[in-house]
């Protein structure tokens, strides 16, 4: 958008130049010579002036002999009067057809500018060019210099304050503490204070690292400057500590000022376990860093942030006392906190009455800061997108799945065979989950494909936990494995749709014997994580148990997963009417809400009840 408009402006500059080039250019071809005003009169006197033309004090003359003249009169006096003080006869005078004409004030302006226009264009067309050039040439030069992002103080567009930032109340509080020393360095100093360095912001992707603070540079107005780590890492060996120490070196000079480390994972990582020798890029970024973080002066007002969503691989050199001591953790926003964040991106939309923020904030547990702000975006496009005039409750809900799920694909037809599989392997996990204790309501089962998923089963969590029993793990596992019984009771067959609900029930069962100490195996923890620094991903386990350790380990597992099968079976086979009636419902309507569910349910209950009764 911004390239076009700059060619647009850019051929209007030629055309004008252009057009200019010809106004100068046709202007002086016609050679008029100028005559003065005793010429004048005395060529009347002659008679060879056939007409005169008074502009202003200008004089245009045409000879009888058609050539052109121009002169100038005397100021505040008529021509006639001064040629009569000439010494011309009148009946000379009268002979010249002599006219007056009005000054073309205005038209003569605009010719002006029409001149002049072409002429800014041209310079500011060459200036650009030149400016773009030499900065192209200098960039290239200066890589090593850091590009900080100065924003939050005399950026005008979002400006970001703490009341911005919903949830987070006690990472605010302690960042309250940072803003007001940045803004009265001198009343801690001269209580001998030691200034706090470094801070490190902790939390999951998502929950408001890079907001906080930006509040925090815009709240304290100070000069703020900040990279991401991943900007340190580059082609050419020896950038990164270039730019560590160019971006240091500019903050001092801004003092007081921050700097904000943003993904410092990415170059903090525990040192010597690179691959490749201890010299990589990465360690020498790193040292550089720690080297920085030491060369403060006692009393400088310059506070270093740093946000990284994994802690546990950073450097421990870094955490060090007097470096990034201080650590702020950000977490996930419980009920209250979401509804604020809700709140906070409802602010400037219009929603109908109906709308019921808390309900939304029910249905999103484990959703962060920037799921809530997308789930709010994505209902806003959703009630454009159907012309309606405000948001109501139904689409924000719908962006709740939406978000969660991925995107209802319509077009991912299912054939008949596999819409009725779908069907029952639903239902399954369904029934199941509401004939067993310890398990959240089921909200809404469904047979449209989402994202990378044929059908899915929605449950709401009563409460959020942090803690979980042994019993909720048993009844999750047996849910899990509700699809693949259910598949297998009617189809006696089972399909590659159960695949990723096993992976999930056999990485329970695992936890629960090696780590959680849920097993008959008793409290020990098996086996030791080892991350593989540079992939960031758990990827050897440490074996700190025997071959027979190892063999009971994977009995435990298997006789876990085969206790929750046999659940999941007895409940079905029980239920089996009311799971033909969910699946037939299912491939008519292909999604059955809380309510309907609910009904369908009670309903089957009654007539089993029914029919002990009569028995
Ligand atoms: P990260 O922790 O990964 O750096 P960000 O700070 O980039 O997360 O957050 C991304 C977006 O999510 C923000 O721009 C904001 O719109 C939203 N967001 C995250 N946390 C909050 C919060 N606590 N309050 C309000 N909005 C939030
Ligand atoms: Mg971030
Ligand atoms: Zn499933």
């Amino acid at each position: 958008m911004k390239n076009l408009i700059k060619n647009f402006l850019i051929i209007i500059a030629i055309f004008l130049t252009i057009s200019a080039v010809f106004t100068l250019l046709s202007g002086p071809l016609e050679e008029t010579k100028e005559i003065s005003l005793t010429q004048l009169a005395k060529e009347i006197n002659q008679g060879s002036i056939k007409e005169v033309i008074v502009v202003g004090d200008n004089l245009s003359i045409l000879y009888k002999d058609n050539s052109k003249a121009i002169s100038r009169k005397e100021k505040d006096l008529a021509l006639t009067q001064s040629l009569l003080n000439y010494g011309v006869p009148k009946e000379k005078i009268l002979q010249v057809d002599i006219r007056e004409k009005k000054e073309p004030e205005f038209g003569s302006w605009i010719l002006q500018l029409l001149i002049v226009i072409p002429f800014i264009f041209f310079i500011l067309f060459f200036w650009m060019i030149f400016r773009r050039a030499k900065t192209g040439a200098m960039e290239a030069l200066n890589f090593t210099k850091a590009r900080p992002r100065l924003f939050g103080v005399d950026t005008k567009k979002e400006k970001v304050t703490f009341d911005d930032v919903g949830n987070l109340k006690e990472a605010k509080e302690e960042l309250k503490e940072v803003v007001e020393f940045l803004k009265t360095p001198k009343k801690f100093l001269k209580m001998g204070a030691k200034i706090p360095r470094g801070i490190l912001l902790v939390g999951p992707p998502g929950t408001g690292k890079t907001l906080l603070a930006r509040a925090v540079a815009n709240e304290a107005k100070v000069p703020f400057f900040s990279i991401s780590g991943s900007e340190f890492i580059e082609l050419f060996v020896g950038v990164g500590a270039g730019r560590v120490r160019s971006l240091f070196n500019t903050a001092k000079k801004h003092q007081p000022s921050i700097v904000f480390i943003d993904e410092l994972d990415a170059i903090g990582r525990i040192r010597g376990a690179g691959i490749g020798g201890g010299h990589d890029e990465r360690e020498q970024t790193l040292n550089q860093i720690l080297v920085e973080l030491d060369g403060f002066e006692k009393d400088a007002t310059c506070i270093v942030m740093a946000a990284t969503n994994r802690p546990d691989i950073l450097d421990p050199a870094l955490l060090r006392p007097g470096r990034f001591d201080r650590r702020v953790i950000l977490d996930l926003p419980d009920i209250e906190g979401r509804e604020k964040i809700l709140k906070i991106h409802c602010k400037n939309k219009p929603l109908a009455s109906d709308v019921n923020l808390r309900e939304v904030a029910e249905r999103t547990p484990g959703f962060s800061g920037a799921d809530l702000a997308n789930v709010v975006n994505e209902a806003a496009i959703l009630a454009a997108r159907r012309n309606k005039d405000k948001i109501y409750q139904t689409e924000f809900l719908e962006s709740i799945e939406k978000v969660l799920l991925g995107p209802e694909r319509r077009s991912h037809i299912l054939s008949k065979k596999e819409k009725e599989i779908a069907a029952y392997h639903e239902a399954g996990h369904a029934l199941v989950s509401t004939m067993l204790p310890n398990t959240e309501p089921v909200r809404k089962i469904s047979i449209i494909a989402r994202g990378m998923a044929a059908g899915y089963t929605l449950k709401m969590p009563k409460e959020e936990r942090k803690l979980k029993t042994k019993s909720e793990f048993l009844s999750e596992m047996a849910v899990l494995l509700g699809g693949y019984v259910a598949e297998d009771i009617k189809f006696k067959e089972i399909t590659t749709g159960a695949s990723s609900d096993l992976e999930r029930a056999s990485e329970i069962a695992r936890k629960l014997v090696k780590e959680y100490g849920m097993s008959s195996l008793g409290p020990i923890s098996f086996g030791k994580k080892e991350e593989l620094i540079f992939l960031g991903k758990e990827i050897s386990e440490q074996r700190n148990y025997s071959e027979q350790v190892a063999l009971k380990i994977d009995q435990e597992v298997a006789k876990i997963i085969k206790g929750a099968e046999k659940r999941a079976r007895l409940i079905l086979t029980k239920h089996r009417r009311l799971l033909d009636k969910l699946a037939t419902t299912l491939i008519k309507k292909e999604t059955i809400e809380k309510e309907e569910f609910e009904k369908i349910v009670a309903s089957g209950k009654r007539k089993s009840k029914n029919k002990k009764g009569r028995k």
